[in-house]
């Protein structure tokens, strides 16, 4: 029992590391006012020990104080030292702990110092003394307020000794003033006690104020999912880290990576897979990342990258493809296992950009010129599309002035049954002349009016138009027309294009509707429901340029196609090279298997068609028939038989 109250009183009067935040702020206020308080005790101890020079002993009168102008000295040094220093918890509580152990130092050396100076004064000097204990006793408390146990350690030793000291000395006045002191004192230790609590409380609240400041801090600049940094902290890194670039005259690098196939495990397997998905995505490239590469989710499934001090390009690129290698390699999730790929466009400070604007731009067009030539690899910005990028700001500015009604013509290539050499069908496919710039062809303005957002009136005039040619050919002959991505991925686009082949008259049967991957890719769940409508129609739906792009069986069985059409990169030299000529038998393979219509597209050569009719293919296309032409040709080019011959 009374070991315990021991322990208590001991721990009461004691410096604890229950709160590391308190010691540090207590610490805090004391490296000033600690200084403070020793400045008091020496001013004051020197001006009584002047008044005892003539009647105390030496010893008392000199000796003592400057014993006591010593220890203040080194104190008072120690503390202001420690003004600058951001202390740890451990430093402050052992700064603390010596300042709990000179404050009871101090209080047992000013009462036995001023009491054994008391018999060698007068009643004046005997009240300086008194008044020398109480004064200075306050001054001290007061400056301990923030260290509850030294201020009472400093009330106790100092005021319980001058109290019964002066209550026994028989002087009234004496006794008045050990009353006085004793109430004062009491009062004291109660607004310590107080005062104390308020500042833990204070302290308490500014560590919480600190730690929800750090959280929103957290929250507005990680990405909640991934836990990476986000966005916006990612172009602050890289603000900083291109100043920092351009005064050290180090190259520096930005990485954007864009998933290929994320969409469709979205959308196939549910978001909750999605999002373990895009976790390991960021844990895989942490994983690859060395001290000089930052790592953020830009959004979606849109990775960031910047390379500090990125070496060659040549390095650059080889770290570029070990992470599409990385990306490549199948995730195996709680659910299920999936398998993507990523593209990653990359660009350099000093050698392709200027400003940080300009890197991440770049960066961005070297992913979109990535994904539609080579997907799944890493792709370095070049001086080359500077000019490219100039080229296509002239052909959209066009686009946006040009009088398209007027300058959109159309013209036609037959699609042939291989077998009977009949025309089946022509595809339909857009021409430009534009007065100043003269003809330019799909391949540079439709990609140009995809990103422009232009291409939906494109492809409403040339539909207008192929529509009105189709209606003057026989029943038995097709068209078949390019939708682009944004036709199928918008409500309004799909709602227009079922308008127009309504009223226009022609059986929906007669109609494919050629569709790209890239659609899938961007939206599957929208695409699908408009090649559904379109297909409820009646119309025919064709992948159009199949196995150039990401092409998942599963996602080509989810859709209702008629038709695949085989990209001619595949048909070129068919008859000469084995791995064309296997990866062609292998789709009409599969395209007869699954019930699909195949047209092999490009088909140049007698030698190509030769193989192919060999292979059981069904339909081509391609200049060994005919190059596209115009509606006027058509009439004559119909009739005819087609021999085997080259029609230019
Ligand atoms: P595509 O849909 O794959 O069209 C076939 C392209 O291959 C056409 O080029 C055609 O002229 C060309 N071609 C046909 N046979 C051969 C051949 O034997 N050898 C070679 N080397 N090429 C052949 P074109 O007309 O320049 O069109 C290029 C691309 O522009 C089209 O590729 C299509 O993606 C796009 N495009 C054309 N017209 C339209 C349109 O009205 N709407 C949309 N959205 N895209 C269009
Ligand atoms: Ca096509
Ligand atoms: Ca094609």
């Amino acid at each position: 029992m009374l070991k315990s109250l021991l322990a208590r009183i001991g721990r009461f009067l004691s410096v604890t590391d229950e709160n590391p935040e308190l010691l540090k702020a207590q610490f805090e206020v004391f490296s000033s006012q600690v200084p403070l308080m020793y400045s008091i005790v020496l001013i004051s101890a020197w001006a009584l020990a002047f008044t005892f020079i003539a009647s105390a002993p030496p010893l008392l009168s000199i000796y003592v104080p400057i014993f006591f102008t010593v220890v203040c000295c080194v104190r008072i040094i120690g503390w202001l030292r420690s003004r600058h220093v951001v202390p740890t918890a451990e430093t402050a509580r052992k700064a603390l702990a010596r300042t709990n152990l000179f404050a009871l130092l101090i209080g047992v050396a000013i009462t036995g110092w001023s009491l054994s100076l008391y018999p060698y004064g007068d009643p004046y000097m005997r009240g300086n003394i008194a008044f020398f204990m109480a004064i200075t006793g306050v001054g001290v408390i007061i400056c301990l307020l923030q260290l509850r146990s030294a201020a009472i350690m400093v009330a106790i030793i100092i005021n319980i000794p001058f109290v019964l000291y002066f209550s026994f000395s028989g002087i009234p006045s004496f006794i008045g003033m050990a009353i006085n002191t004793f109430l004062v004192a009491g009062a004291l230790l109660m607004v310590v006690t107080v005062q104390f609590r308020h500042f833990a409380a204070a302290v308490d609240a500014r560590t919480l104020l600190e730690t929800v400041n750090e959280e929103n801090f957290r929250l507005a600049n990680l990405d909640s999912l991934t836990g990476l940094t986000n966005r916006r902290q990612f172009f602050t890194n890289l603000t900083e880290t291109f100043c920092d670039a351009k005064t050290k005259g180090q190259r520096l690098a930005v990485g954007i990576i864009d998933l290929d196939g994320f969409k469709p495990v979205n959308d196939l397997y549910g978001h909750v897979v999605g999002d373990s998905l895009l976790v390991e995505v960021g844990q895989r490239l942490v994983t690859l990342a060395d001290q000089n590469t930052h790592v953020s989710r830009l959004g979606g499934d849109e990775f960031a990258l910047i390379f500090c001090d990125c070496g060659s390009d040549e390095e650059l690129l080889a770290k570029g493809e070990r992470i599409c290698d990385a990306l490549r390699t199948p995730f195996v999730l709680a659910d299920a296992t999936v398998q993507i790929s990523g593209s990653i466009g990359l660009s350099t400070f000093p050698q392709l950009a200027e400003n940080v604007h300009e890197l991440y731009e770049r960066a961005d067009y070297a992913l979109y010129h990535g994904k539609r030539t080579n997907r799944g690899h890493a792709f370095l910005f070049s001086i080359d599309h500077v000019v490219e990028i100039e080229q296509s700001t002239r052909l959209e500015q066009a686009l946006r002035n040009a009088d398209l009604q007027q300058e959109l013509t159309v013209v036609f290539q037959p699609i042939v049954d291989i077998q009977t050499r009949r025309t089946m069908a022509f595809e339909a496919l857009a021409r430009w002349n534009n007065p100043a710039l003269g003809n330019v062809p799909p391949a540079l303005f439709i990609p140009v009016a995809e990103r422009a957002g232009l291409v939906g009136g494109i492809t409403r005039i040339i539909l207008e138009k192929a529509l009105a040619t189709t209606s003057n050919w026989p029943e038995n002959v097709g068209l078949s027309f390019n939708l682009s991505t944004q036709d199928i991925c918008s409500p309004d686009g799909v709602v227009r294009i079922v308008g127009m082949i309504l009223s226009s008259g022609i059986d929906p049967q007669r109609l494919d509707l050629e569709i790209t991957e890239t659609a899938m890719m961007y939206d599957f769940e929208r695409a699908k429901t408009a090649i559904e409508t379109l297909k409820a129609l009646g119309c025919g739906i064709a992948l159009d340029d199949f196995g150039t792009g990401y092409s998942s069986l599963s996602q080509l069985h989810a859709l209702p196609l008629t038709k695949i059409k085989i990209d001619r990169t595949f048909v070129s030299n068919i008859d000469k090279n084995p791995a064309s000529y296997k990866i062609v038998k292998s789709l009409l393979t599969l395209s007869r298997d699954m019930g699909l219509g195949c047209v092999v597209e490009g088909v140049e050569t007698r030698e190509e068609m030769d193989t192919l009719i060999k292979l059981g293919g069904q339909l081509a296309q391609g200049y060994f028939y005919s190059r596209a032409i115009s509606e006027s040709q058509i009439n004559d080019f119909l009739p005819k038989t087609l021999e085997d011959q080259q029609v230019v």
